[in-house]
């Protein structure tokens, strides 16, 4: 067996997420998710991939890697989508990282999982 590393420190994009999440308090209890909190970014404007929120993330590598979370506020829930930077190799079929969906060894075991995944139709 490989050295598997358990924790990783990562950059997440957050496209659209609106400007009143990007809270402190509201994102700890938003990224448990995904992982841990470290830290928030600015709130970038981009000309050509229009605006995005920065935050870095804590990951436990036993978890399965989400495309995202649920946000839940007084008559909306939505699903906002991240983007891991410099995480080349992640597989959202399975959630681990080292290969991308492509290659993802338990593609034919899909349908035996028992693991509860939200799936978001895209
Ligand atoms: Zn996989």
């Amino acid at each position: 067996m490989k050295k598997v590393i358990s924790i990783v420190l990562v950059w997440i994009q957050m496209s659209g997420l609106p400007l009143e999440f990007l809270n402190q308090r509201i994102l700890l209890q938003l990224v448990v998710a995904i992982g841990e909190l470290v830290k928030i970014d600015e709130y970038i404007l981009s000309g050509t991939r229009g605006k995005y929120a920065r935050i870095c993330v804590l990951l436990y590598l036993k978890k399965p890697v989400e495309h995202g979370f649920w946000v839940e506020t007084k008559g909306t829930r939505f699903f906002q989508t991240v983007a891991y930077e410099n995480l080349m190799n992640i597989c959202y079929r399975c959630g681990k990282i080292g290969h991308r969906d492509e290659q993802c060894p338990t593609k034919e075991m899909k349908t035996m999982s028992t693991k509860k995944r939200k799936h978001v139709s895209e």
